[in-house]
């Protein structure tokens, strides 16, 4: 019987070797194989806990109710997950420049631990933290979380993961240069996002405006393989990026 997830591969394989400029735009499906469930859903985050901790202005009045679960979630549980597979592609992809950025949603740094180089992180990140107060950032790993919640070494004020609350703004620089690559990429790539999360979810439709390809990894259609995407292929990130790569990477 014809496989059409292999045939469907091998052509996303010619089409990112040809691409001159591609980016991938990645959510919480790609870490699902490094044991990170995403939030909404069935098995999601938030069927286990509530997302209020995330919430600036409880947050701010129950620092250390937010912390004790932060520190759960976020630093003891995420903090032992390594990158998988679909992270390790994307950094060879890379490093032979068949890759120009990834535009993460995650906040885990798994691509950066698999060795990407060049990933805009759309809702910051758990790796660093912030001062309230000050202003000033710190490395997550540096930062004591014995005693919750942690405080600023600099002025004392509450540190808080520098990824965004709910209600809170798009970091300036990764939002302008995620709208810079969807004007530039020949091929936007798309593995494991819903596309229900705004505004990250309205880069996909400018790269497509502006012309790209717009390939997608996922288990499960989406919005977007109902309205932009060029080629599907139905699947888990890591399984799916392990063929892709040898595909890429070992055929002529
Ligand atoms: P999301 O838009 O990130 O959706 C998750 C998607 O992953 C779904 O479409 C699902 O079908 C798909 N998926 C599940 N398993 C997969 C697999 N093995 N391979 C590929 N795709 C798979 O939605 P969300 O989880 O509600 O997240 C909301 C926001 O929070 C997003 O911005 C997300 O990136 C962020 N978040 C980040 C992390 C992380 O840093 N790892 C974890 C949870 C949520």
């Amino acid at each position: 019987m014809l496989d059409i997830l292999k045939v469907n591969t091998k052509k996303a394989a010619q089409i990112l070797k040809q691409s001159k400029h591609t980016t991938a735009f990645t959510g919480a499906g790609i870490s699902v194989e490094s044991g990170i469930p995403p939030f909404r859903g069935k098995t999601g985050l938030w069927s286990k806990y509530d997302p209020k901790i995330l919430e600036l202005n409880y947050f701010h009045q129950h620092p250390e109710d937010s912390w004790e679960i932060i520190k759960e979630i976020f630093y003891d549980f995420f903090g032992k997950a390594q990158p998988n597979k679909a992270h390790k592609v994307l950094a060879k992809m890379e490093k032979y420049n068949l890759l120009q950025a990834v535009i993460t949603q995650n906040i885990d740094n798994l691509h950066q631990a698999a060795g990407s180089k060049t990933v805009y992180e759309f809702h910051g990140t758990s790796a660093k933290m912030v001062c309230t107060n000050c202003k000033r950032k710190f490395d997550s790993k540096k930062v004591n979380l014995e005693n919750i919640p942690p405080k600023c070494i600099a002025c004392g004020g509450l540190l808080k993961p520098d990824f965004i609350f709910l209600g809170e703004g798009i970091p300036v620089e990764a939002y302008q240069k995620s709208l810079e690559e969807a004007e530039n990429a020949e091929v936007f790539f798309l593995i494991g996002t819903t596309g229900l999360v705004e505004p990250a979810a309205s880069i996909p439709y400018k790269a497509k405006y502006n012309g790209a390809v717009i390939i997608e990894i996922n288990p499960e259609r989406t919005v977007f393989t109902e309205k932009i995407t060029d080629i599907f292929l139905q699947g888990k990130a890591g399984e799916v990026m392990k063929q892709l790569g040898e595909y890429i990477f070992e055929e002529d």
